[in-house]
């Protein structure tokens, strides 16, 4: 075992939590932990402060029962959490994932990944998560705004402009910000416009906030081609998942120049050879707004949904995965390996199982983590917040260019830690050693707490 390995392994057997009941969170903290923990031992301060260890276990978790009425008129019980992992650069910020695998191990995973990310976007913003593992799916629109209430009557408590801003996340979207929003200006007594951010454009949201995660993962991409000389350009890109994340990464990659050949959802993938339209995608969007599937789209588009098929079934030179965790397994990535597999970033938090990121690292594609390459999305929202503040608001071109500098300054921070004897970027190492640096700065700075 190297140093790095012996460093790791001892410090996973040292946390206090069983491994069967935490998988994810112990896949994203060995992931940052085997490129940070050298760095930490090698700075007195670092190694003092335990920052690593810290981070790992979050300042605190608010869980509550959510009791709702459904339109049945019976009473329905959901559970709820709010996990607030480090306050240490900013107010807690995370989004909130309603999702039937909603629990503890996924929300304290996405609370200790939402740290490293808000923490490389420059911006004060600490990190948290929540949600609930209620399921959406066949709910009505009132069934929905009593859910939202019944949650944010638990929550609002705990939240505040300075305090914890929660945000959407998985079937968290426009419309349920709005019924939250609602509640916990109801609770509050006040507007508390920076409270919650994703709001609608009429009660203070920011323009652009809803395209920024798939935008900011494609002008990531981007940078990430012209470090190596190369350019989005007739690229073919796959991108699974249908949701908010990956549309705007297609029309976005589509607005640049490339080629979309496919997105997806859980029966199948939408597959089109020469590259989808941008009307295709919206047609998509239209469907997933409605709940209806993609199983039949408009003719005369060269586009078909082949049942049992995954997105990266197509030999792309890019795949975003931009659906959700560990979807994308070790025979998937051979199978985009084998097709010609170039780079793969990640639109969703830690979508490779760890075998298919080794695989990819061994195979020499260029992996661009969540942490970094999703972060446009959170980074929006922290210019919201600004904007709340200022009682200003910026135009969508003035958002635009933001968002551009910010991950562009993501891309110059990552490459400072991540670059390697040869001349490649290491994006997974580069991206943990900045987030770890700029926490842990402030984690010693601010003493024993
Ligand atoms: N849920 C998004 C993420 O994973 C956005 C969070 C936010 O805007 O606070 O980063």
């Amino acid at each position: 075992m190297n140093r790095r390995d012996a460093l790791t392994h001892a410090f996973l057997t040292d946390l206090p939590m069983e491994a069967e009941q935490f998988p994810n969170l112990i896949h994203a903290i060995e992931d940052v932990a085997r490129d940070v923990l050298t760095v930490e031992k090698n700075d007195p301060d670092y190694t003092a402060s335990r920052a690593l260890r810290r981070l790992t276990d979050p300042d605190r978790i608010i869980s509550f029962r959510v009791t709702w009425q459904d339109d049945a008129g019976d009473v329905q019980i959901n559970k709820g959490w709010r996990v607030q992992g480090s306050q240490v650069i900013g107010p807690y910020k995370g989004g909130l994932r309603f999702h039937p695998t909603v629990n503890e191990d996924i929300l304290r995973f996405l609370a200790f990944e939402q740290c490293f990310k808000n923490a490389l976007t420059g911006l004060p913003l600490g990190g948290a998560k929540g949600g609930s593992d209620f399921d959406p799916t066949g709910r009505s629109e009132n069934e929905i705004m009593r859910f939202c209430q019944a949650f944010m009557r638990q929550l609002a408590p705990y939240i505040g402009p300075d305090q914890d801003v929660p945000a959407g996340d998985i079937n968290v979207g426009a419309r349920e910000i709005g019924y939250l929003f609602g509640a916990y200006r109801a609770h509050a007594g006040q507007f508390g416009g920076g409270a919650l951010t994703g709001k609608g454009l009429s009660y203070g949201g920011s323009k652009l906030r809803v395209e920024a995660t798939g935008f900011g993962l494609v002008y990531f991409t981007e940078c990430a081609l012209a470090a190596k000389d190369d350019s989005i350009e007739g690229k073919r890109i796959a991108i699974s998942g249908k949701g908010n994340v990956a549309t705007h990464a297609a029309l976005k990659a589509i607005d640049r120049g490339a080629k979309v050949i496919a997105l997806s959802d859980t029966d199948g993938a939408l597959h089109c050879q020469d590259g989808m339209s941008a009307d295709l995608i919206e047609w998509v969007q239209g469907q997933k707004d409605k709940g209806a599937d993609i199983c039949d789209p408009p003719k005369g588009q060269g586009a078909k949904f082949e049942g049992g098929k995954v997105a990266w079934d197509y030999e792309p030179d890019i795949a975003l995965p931009c659906a959700t965790q560990n979807e994308l397994t070790e025979d998937m990535a051979k199978t985009l390996i084998d097709g010609g597999v170039t780079m793969v970033g990640e639109g969703a938090n830690m979508p490779l199982t760890s075998e298919a990121a080794t695989a990819f690292h061994n195979a020499g594609v260029t992996h661009l983590p969540g942490k970094a390459a999703n972060a446009g999305g959170v980074a929006v929202s922290g210019l919201e917040m600004s904007q709340n503040s200022h009682r200003k608001f910026a135009s969508a071109d003035e958002i635009d260019a933001a968002l551009r500098d910010i991950m562009s300054d993501i891309h110059a921070r990552v490459c400072v830690d991540g670059s390697t004897e040869n001349g490649e970027i290491n994006y997974v190492r580069g991206a943990n050693i900045a987030a770890y640096r700029r926490l842990a700065d402030a984690i010693v700075a601010q003493g024993i707490l």
